[in-house]
């Protein structure tokens, strides 16, 4: 018998100047608070993070850099500081990588995390999941964590002032939720949580399409609007209640073009979510849908700025280079979920259709 345990993270904020609710979360959870994140993200809410503790007259103890990679060296580094300040509350702000290891580290040593996204990158701010990478930035593996957030703010005013890549990886990564489930599930299972998972993965798409467009002219103009909230939702709220619904087990072709990507150094450094959002193109021409379909999602991942060509990726990508991409992509349990044996000649011909129909529309 399996037990399907469901981690939520215990309270969301969502929506312009949610950051404003900050304060009075955190003095709930406890008076010593500390800010944990990466260089850039810290610059971006110090001042507004101090200024509401201070209202709530919960002590601010300064705030420590993420060193860039979510590995055990580094929460065990983070846990430790959190223990020898006496820190009651972390507030971990930035991207996934250090979300993960913020809420890593407070498990470690049972101190409450608020999560404060400045990318919209991934659904890691609800999640009780950690992507564990070794030093040097390979990937290791997902650590499930025992309980997840005290709370997630999402803010869409500070969300909206990141580089637009963000969230164009989001966007991409938040489409995998729909085109990986739609290919791997079956979608006549009539269970409750497939159905949650199921409707969470169509919403994310429904929305995506919808607003993706004009999410992406509010962060240009660095201004939240209605549909900004509206991607945001999908990326952390609706993608993120699938990750919990489904333990994380939908994964699928565009999920193992991205970890093929790892494999190449041209391409390793490129944000998860634009990789997966490419990979999911090629996954639309593995299930050979018709080049309609494939026209269409082409459009929505480029309105969204999500690559849609080799080039796009990387300059100077060499059949070599393909063939170590593809060789990895089909060792990955990613692509083992999909349905049928998928050969190096079938992903080469899918990435070779993608290729061919996106120079159509320009
Ligand atoms: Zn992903």
């Amino acid at each position: 018998m399996f037990t399907h345990r469901l981690v939520f993270p215990a309270s969301v904020l969502r929506g312009r100047g949610a950051i404003k609710h900050l304060g009075a979360m955190c003095g709930r959870l406890g008076q010593r608070a500390m800010l944990v994140g990466g260089q850039r993200a810290i610059a971006s809410v110090e001042a507004k993070v101090a200024d509401q503790l201070e209202q709530q007259m919960v002590s601010y103890l300064g705030s420590e850099i993420f060193g860039g990679v979510c590995c055990q060296e580094e929460i065990n580094r983070l846990a430790d500081v959190f223990r020898t300040q006496g820190v009651e509350v972390i507030i971990a702000t930035g991207g996934g990588k250090a979300l993960d290891t913020a809420k890593a580290a407070g498990v470690a040593c049972n101190i409450p995390v608020v999560t404060l996204p400045s990318i919209a990158g991934t659904c890691s701010a609800v999640t009780s999941l950690a992507f564990r990478y070794h030093q040097d930035g390979e990937f290791r593996d997902m650590m499930p964590l025992p309980c997840g957030p005290a709370a997630a703010v999402i803010d869409a005013d500070l969300l909206a002032t990141a580089p637009l890549q963000w969230l164009s990886a989001g966007i991409g990564d938040t489409l995998a939720k729909w085109y990986e489930y739609r290919a791997i599930s079956d979608l006549s299972q009539l269970t409750g949580l497939a159905g949650v998972a199921r409707t969470n993965s169509e919403l994310c798409y429904t929305l995506i399409e919808h607003f993706a467009a004009d999410a992406c002219f509010a962060v240009q103009d660095g201004k939240a609007n209605n549909a900004l909230e509206q991607v945001l939702d999908a990326i952390f709220l609706y993608a993120g209640l699938t990750s919990i619904m489904s333990n994380g087990a939908h994964t699928g072709a565009s999920h193992a073009l991205y970890e093929g990507f790892t494999a190449c150094p041209k391409t390793r450094h490129i944000a998860h979510g634009l990789l997966v959002g490419y990979g999911n193109l090629c996954l639309l021409a593995l299930e050979n849908r018709s080049d309609e379909e494939l026209l269409t999602a082409i459009a929505l991942a480029r309105a969204s700025a999500v690559p849609t060509q080799l080039a796009h990726i990387a300059t100077g990508l060499t059949e070599q280079d393909l063939a170590v991409i593809i060789d990895r992509s089909l060792s990955t349990p990613d692509m083992a979920n999909m349905p049928g044996d998928i050969t190096f000649e079938d992903v080469r011909r899918g990435i070779e259709r993608v290729e061919v129909l996106g120079a159509k529309i320009n």
